[in-house]
């Protein structure tokens, strides 16, 4: 499970937990705590897809 913690009220929140919003026709992560945006999918590119990347790197049994 990844977990971040929230940079302004540092609850730790799984993925799962964070509130999508769409702002300006772009997704944004936002903490549910204090609704502050954690993630904005353009401005800071890398880090929403790090954590589809980081799914992608889940180990899978290719046995
Ligand atoms: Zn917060």
């Amino acid at each position: 499970m990844i977990r971040i913690v929230c940079p302004h009220c540092h609850v730790s929140l799984s993925s799962a937990e964070l509130e999508q919003a769409t702002v300006d026709d772009q997704l944004s992560l936002l903490c549910p705590e204090c609704s502050s945006v954690l993630v904005s999918e353009s401005r800071h590119e890398g880090e929403y897809h790090t954590l589809q990347e980081h799914y992608a790197e889940c180990p899978v049994a290719h046995a």
